[in-house]
């Protein structure tokens, strides 16, 4: 049996993991982390996120003349949220992460090089109750690939990095206990299958969500969500498993939560999956047409992205089968598509500002053409019986009605054709408001028709839901304790990161305003550090 020594065991090494490694080496503390993963791809699920952030009032925000406050941010979060009122730590997560996520988050990445485009997105405005009033999501240049990379470096270079040891391929299993506290942690080297055990004063639990086991998301699926889904995709890291959730509540910790998940609803197989069932989240252009299994367009409310992603989620999902489609054509694709992450984003990931600009301007070819030859949920033709035929041998049924389609599509066309001023559709209504804010229009087409001989060829993209991020988990207080089911902490245990539903064990309830993951992960990190440093300050 192998045995490892520090102050602190961190268990997990991605941007939670990361984060409160970083701190503690600031306060002299000497730290072994342990990874499942390989060393490749040390920094989790943030290496290939976006890399959009929420924060509040930020220099941005004031640069662009948007004027934000922690009073408006709060009552945002509340109204998304939809807290219990027994949710006391999530509530107190929600308020402080609101709060410091500009002292303790923003300042804190800018301090290793971290810097964010000066256009802040707007998503997550809400629809049938409030979300983001302003635009809040900052994208990190260079993506969270550039995020991770940046805090890596950090690690490596501190001038404490002696007080480090990092192990890759370690599968942590269980946690020890003595004297009614946890001391270490044991499990297996997977390289060569050596045992090992791991002795610490504190240790904290930083190894993701359950999200990417997708049998653990279905026993775990929400009652508004109906069912789940029969056929789910995978957008989470391979090994957020629970199994350290499951190891918590074996020492006595209480998981809060789990049935609160963000999943999204334009999941398509990635072209060169890398786990099974592996998925890609799409940023379901606002232009298309959005329709059921059988082609009909998704109603009365009809689908449009960026107002509340859990609304489109639970509407596939009370269809018959949980599945969608979208219907756009080239020029749409051209200007609207797009895939959350890092790898799909080549040029904000590799800070490219011409080729930014050109894929603004001109569209992103690139993209559509990866997807169209590489993606199998991609179907185009010159005519929609065409691509109607095409859709039901993809799917292999003839469930798509060609007459469906040509309605919704010959209605939403000629109400286009009618003007602005006469357009009663709510889809348009919503087109037309969001190219009032400058980063909305840059992306999206002034009211298109599907239907247009100069935009062809048309393209279907059927959709999956994809599981995502877990909004509940480890329940923790603000100094990132883990609770036991009295309340008492846990002595010596802590947990960070999406392991802790990002801070409280759920602190964005039932909705997220977006941007608030990554964010989430640095500010719990930081919590347990100064926890641990003696440097808490509530
Ligand atoms: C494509 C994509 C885009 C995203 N975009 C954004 C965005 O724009 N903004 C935002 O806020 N969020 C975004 N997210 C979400 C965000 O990246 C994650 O929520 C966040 O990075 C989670 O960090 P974490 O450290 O808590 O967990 P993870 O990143 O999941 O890291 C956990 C680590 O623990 C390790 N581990 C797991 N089990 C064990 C075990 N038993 N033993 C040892 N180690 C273990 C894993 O190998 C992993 O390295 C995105 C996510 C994805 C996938």
């Amino acid at each position: 049996m192998r045995v490892y020594r520090s102050e602190v065991l961190v268990i997990g090494g991605g941007i939670a993991g990361i984060t409160t490694a970083l701190d503690l080496l600031d306060s002299g503390k000497s730290v072994v982390l342990l990874d499942r993963d390989e060393e490749s791809v040390f920094g989790g699920l943030a290496r290939e996120s976006f890399g959009g952030m929420f924060f509040v009032d930020s220099p941005e925000q004031r640069r662009q003349g948007i004027r934000d406050s922690t009073d408006l941010a709060l009552r945002d979060w509340h109204s998304f949220a939809e807290f219990g009122s027994d949710d006391t730590w999530p509530k107190a997560w929600a308020e402080a992460y609101v709060q410091r996520s500009t002292s303790d988050v923003h300042r804190w990445v800018r301090r290793y090089g971290v810097r964010f485009l000066p256009l802040i997105n707007w998503v997550e405005r809400g629809e049938f109750r409030p979300g983001n009033s302003v635009p809040r999501f900052h994208v990190v240049w260079g993506t969270g690939k550039r995020l991770a990379e940046r805090l890596i470096a950090a690690l490596r270079e501190h001038a404490n990095a002696d007080r480090l040891t990092i192990h890759f391929q370690h599968r942590v299993d269980r946690l020890l206990m003595r004297d009614g506290g946890v001391d270490g942690a044991s499990g297996v080297d997977e390289n060569n299958q050596t045992p090992f055990e791991a002795c610490a004063e504190r240790v904290v639990v930083a190894a993701g969500g359950i999200n990417g086991d997708l049998e653990r998301v279905r026993q775990s699926w929400h009652r508004d969500w109906n069912m789940p889904p029969a056929q789910l995709l995978n957008g989470s890291h391979r090994f957020a498993d629970g199994r350290l959730h499951d190891a918590v509540t074996t020492v006595g910790g209480t998981l809060t939560h789990m049935d609160k998940m963000w999943n999204y609803a334009a999941g398509v197989h990635h072209p060169r999956p890398r786990k099974p069932h592996h998925g890609l989240s799409l940023v379901p252009p606002r232009s298309a047409l959005w329709l059921n299994w059988r082609g009909e367009r998704m109603g009365p409310q009809p689908l449009v992205s960026g107002f509340d992603t859990r609304r489109l989620v639970t509407d596939i999902c009370a269809q018959q089968k949980q599945y969608s489609w979208q219907i756009m054509n080239l020029r749409i694709a051209l200007k609207e598509l797009a895939v959350s992450g890092a790898e799909f984003n080549p040029s904000i990931r590799d800070r490219k500002p011409f080729a930014f600009l050109r894929d603004i301007l001109f569209g992103n070819r690139w993209l559509v053409n990866e997807m169209l030859s590489h993606c199998l949920d991609f179907v185009t033709a010159v005519t929609l019986p065409e691509l109607v035929e095409k859709m039901n041998a993809l799917q292999g049924d003839q469930a798509v009605q060609l007459t469906a389609v040509e309605d919704a599509v010959r209605h939403y066309d000629s109400t286009i054709v009618r003007g602005p001023s006469l357009m009663n559709d709510e889809q348009l209504r919503r087109i037309g408001a969001l190219r009032q804010y400058r980063g909305d229009r840059l992306r999206l087409c002034k009211f298109q028709p599907i239907r247009d001989a100069k935009a062809l060829p048309l393209i279907a993209v059927r959709e999956f839901i994809t599981s995502r991020k877990s909004l509940g988990g480890i329940q923790t207080d603000l100094q990132s304790r883990v609770l036991a089911a009295a309340g008492q902490p846990i002595d010596g245990l802590y947990a960070v990161g999406e392991a802790a539903g990002f801070g409280g064990g759920g602190m964005h309830g039932l909705r997220a305003l977006e941007g608030t993951f990554l964010g989430g992960c640095i500010l719990s990190g930081r919590a347990a550090a100064a926890a641990i440093s003696g440097k808490f300050n509530s």
